[in-house]
């Protein structure tokens, strides 16, 4: 029998492989699998990327230790997989990848949970991982209740520690902490960001600037951001969270700075503003009211007023950022069961009859489609060690 625990898109994708060649149970805590899949769907579910082999996996790190993860389950795979299962998907303009329209993230859970059933694997909500006994055995609490798993190998996919309320506490760290695995802390990944706003931000709050370019250390992305009671947030800042996180540990000050006009050269924009009044000027721009204030907040007043350099400031409105938004309303986090903890078949070195699976280990990936990609590519590859482990015999993964 293979233990799964956590019903997240990690552990049921393993489910649903290796309920084909063996006997397999699956604990999930909640009371239904997958809510924090449901969570990722509220906006528009990027089930995962149009990118296909070095393109995808540039986006992972350590993009070494993924590199045959994801090659041997990437997005084609993904998207394959979806449609023989009733979940035809198409890629958009941004190059993420969605169900076909209509199709509701409900709706792909449960093409995804009615597989796995289909296929014999026993699905028990309301079961909670505790910690292990002294075999290294894991134990499960029902209610008042609890048993030691004794199963041929256990596959882990707790996930990780952002949106508690969906389930993914990270609760389980001391549980492997206690039997010597080292459990990276967590922290916030693809998140919003602090900073101080004036006033005169204030009624743009929520509003969104399009398309800008974000730099930040040695990265540009481009893309978007919207003003937040916070500060900013955005596909355009999530990117650079690794190089903010990186500054503000290492400075306790952080900075982006971006270019409201990336498609403009500083000459284009002097050419553009020559015979502008001042008045005129934003419009001569096609600067939106949100960029303007933005550009008007963060540049020193008296360059403002001067206006002379107003080429270089609109492409270097630079934003002091000093923290990151809370861990719990991260969409992602980093930290988790170090990747050294781990082999090449995902099973741990120091107990190798335990397997870790999606977000629960330390890797990182922009939003995008790439993090749920990245944990169904590593619950499939557990699943398919797994498989190759206890020498069952298997249908092609
Ligand atoms: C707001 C938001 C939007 C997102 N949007 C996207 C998106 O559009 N595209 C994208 O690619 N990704 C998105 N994500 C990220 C994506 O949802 C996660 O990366 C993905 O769900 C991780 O899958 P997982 O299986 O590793 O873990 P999870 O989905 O977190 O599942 C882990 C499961 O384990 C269970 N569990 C935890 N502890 C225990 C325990 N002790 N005992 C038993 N069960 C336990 C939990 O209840 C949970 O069901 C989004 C996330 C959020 C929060």
């Amino acid at each position: 029998m293979v233990a799964i625990i956590g019903g997240g898109p990690a552990g049921l994708i393993a489910a649903y492989h290796l309920a084909g060649t063996c006997e397999v149970q699956l604990y999930e805590q909640g009371r239904n699998p997958g809510r924090k899949f449901l969570v990722a769907g509220d906006g528009g579910l990027n089930i995962t990327n149009g990118a296909e082999g070095d393109g995808l996996l540039a986006h992972y790190s350590p993009s070494g230790r993924l590199r045959p993860i994801i090659e041997a389950f990437g997005s084609g795979e993904l998207r394959a997989w979806l449609e023989a299962i009733g979940i035809p998907t198409f890629i958009g303009t941004s190059g993420r990848v969605f169900p076909q329209r209509g199709i509701k993230p409900a709706e792909v859970l449960s093409a995804i949970t009615d597989e796995v059933r289909k296929r014999g694997a026993h699905i028990h909500t309301g079961h909670r991982f505790v910690g292990f006994d002294e075999a290294v055995r894991p134990i499960i609490e029902q209610g008042t209740e609890r048993k030691t798993l004794h199963a041929d190998a256990c596959l882990f996919a707790l996930g990780g520690a952002s949106w508690a309320k969906t389930g993914s506490t990270g609760a389980w760290a001391d549980a492997f902490r206690s039997i010597g695995v080292e459990v990276k802390p967590f922290q916030a990944s693809n998140c919003g960001v602090e900073v101080d706003l004036p006033d005169s931000l204030r009624p743009h709050i929520g509003k969104p600037l399009k398309n800008i370019a974000v730099h930040c250390g040695a990265k540009t992305v481009r893309g978007e951001l919207t003003i937040t009671e916070h500060g900013v947030e955005g596909n355009a800042i999530y990117p650079v969270v690794p190089e903010l996180r990186e500054q503000l540990a290492v400075q306790g000050r952080a900075e982006l700075i971006i270019d409201l006009k990336p498609d403009l050269s500083e000459e284009r924009i002097n050419e553009k503003l020559r015979d502008a009044t001042w008045n005129e000027r934003p419009a001569a721009l096609r600067l939106d009211r949100p960029s303007l204030a933005l550009l008007k907040a963060f540049t020193p007043v008296e360059r403002y007023v001067d206006g002379r350099t107003v080429a270089h400031d609109v492409k270097h409105v630079r934003i002091p950022v000093h923290a990151l938004r809370p861990i719990d309303e991260a969409i992602s986090t980093v930290g988790g069961i170090a990747m050294d903890e781990v082999d090449d078949d995902l099973s741990l070195k120091k107990h190798p009859h335990l397997f870790a699976a999606g977000e629960m280990l330390d890797w990182d990936a922009p939003t995008g489609g790439f993090l749920l990609q990245g944990a169904f590519s590593t619950g499939c590859w557990a699943a398919q060690r797994i498989v190759e482990r206890l020498g069952l015999l298997s249908e092609q993964v």
